[in-house]
């Protein structure tokens, strides 16, 4: 039975660089045995055009069916002014929701032809490698009670809730053991456990579920403390676990240490390791149909895809030795050209990856 993966192309560069991922799909399918089939569905505001909802009934079907999901960006300006509850971003959190895809994975890697492309020193940067793993349906984003209210002296609260339970910590702090045990065996959680009660927990549990896994080496770190390692020596870290709010800011403040948000691939996961996989960045307006986007990331994230849905290590390795030969030989889309190689196209950028896959 092959393996089937949604693909959602989405809005503004979504289609251009989905495409050049599924150039790769359909290299290791003819090449190397790759058991997939693909299956396209609208979403975002191309669905909300179509469909008048942006995650339509039978996208989400769709992705429900799948063993993964493959999805390129949603939102531009075209749908700016809609309802928030309308806006195609919402149906990225829908689907996340819907599919409990608990746990956010953001790598941070700096391939070494790019250290000059950071905004940190070389030798702070080369051969960085640093797993984020996020949680991503709990804690102050979704926390009850939140609102705004009016005190009885007339002016205005606004109030939200940090909650995490036992069950969710204990969930996501599984994925990030087991992701650091198939990595280097390091992990370190953060959090804000000298001030917040939801920390406090949040430490605890996280260092009962250790013993657990005697393989992997735990430690902890205060979230501001984190942030200022970040940039300090971000080469200490392997695996980062931390909640909701301080993931989203961690993992946006390790991505600018790679130069390119078009280099950043991500996961979200739920408990059997079904995921929708797609680039850290947004849509990309300002440059979409101009053959200037990067699909790296997307490239990237497929072969994420492959590693932690569709089980197939070796592809995933092969799409990342492959993306590392078309760097050497010097090719650059726009937003990682820095005077040496060549610049070149999104397209020209997926063929020159799915060429270098039948070489390695
Ligand atoms: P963005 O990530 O789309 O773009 C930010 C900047 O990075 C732009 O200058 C863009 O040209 C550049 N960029 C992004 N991806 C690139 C790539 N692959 N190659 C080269 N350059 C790239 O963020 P934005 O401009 O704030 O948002 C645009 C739209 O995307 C908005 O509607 C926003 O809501 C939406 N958005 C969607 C997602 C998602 O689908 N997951 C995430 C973030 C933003």
């Amino acid at each position: 039975m092959p393996k089937k993966i949604a693909i959602l192309p989405g809005d503004g560069i979504g289609p251009e660089i989905v495409a050049e991922a599924v150039k790769v799909l359909e290299r290791l399918r003819q090449d190397c045995g790759l058991d997939v089939e693909l299956e396209y569905a609208p979403v975002g505001g191309v669905a909300y055009d179509t469909h008048g909802t942006t995650l339509p009934d039978e996208t989400l079907a769709l992705a429900r069916a799948a063993d993964a999901i493959l999805l390129g960006a949603a939102g531009g300006p075209k749908w700016d002014q809609l309802d928030t509850a309308l806006r195609p971003e919402k149906a990225l959190l829908r689907l996340r929701s819907e599919l409990v895809l608990f746990s956010n994975l953001r790598p941070t890697i700096l391939y070494p032809q790019l250290a000059d492309a950071s905004s940190l020193k070389a030798e702070v940067v080369t051969d960085l490698d640093i797993m984020i793993v996020r949680e991503l349906t709990g804690g102050i984003y979704f926390g009850q009670p939140r609102g705004v209210r009016t005190l009885e002296n007339g002016e205005r609260q606004a109030y939200n809730t940090l909650v995490y339970s036992e069950s969710e910590i204990k969930r996501i702090a599984h994925s990030a053991f087991r992701i650091a045990g198939k990595r280097s065996g390091k992990l370190c959680s953060v959090d804000k456990a000298n001030v917040l009660e939801s920390s406090v927990l949040w430490r605890e549990v996280v260092t009962e579920l250790g013993n657990e896994y005697p393989d992997v080496t735990l430690s902890h770190m205060y979230v501001d403390n984190a942030a200022m390692q970040l940039v300090r020596a971000p080469k200490q870290f392997d695996v980062i676990v931390t909640g909701n709010m301080f993931g989203d800011i961690l993992s946006d403040a390790a991505a600018m240490l790679t130069g390119s948000i078009g280099m950043l691939p991500s996961a979200s996961l739920d408990t059997q390791g079904k995921g929708l996989y797609e680039p850290v960045h947004g849509s990309a307006p300002d440059i979409t149909g101009q053959g200037l986007a990067n699909p790296l990331a997307t490239i990237l994230s497929t072969a994420m895809l492959l590693r932690y849905s569709l089980d197939e290590p070796e592809m995933a390795k092969r799409i990342e030795r492959a993306i590392s030969q078309t760097l050497d030989a010097g090719l650059r889309t726009a937003d990682i050209f820095r005077d040496v190689g060549r610049q070149v196209s999104t397209s020209e950028m997926g063929d020159a990856v799915a060429q270098a896959l039948a070489t390695n």
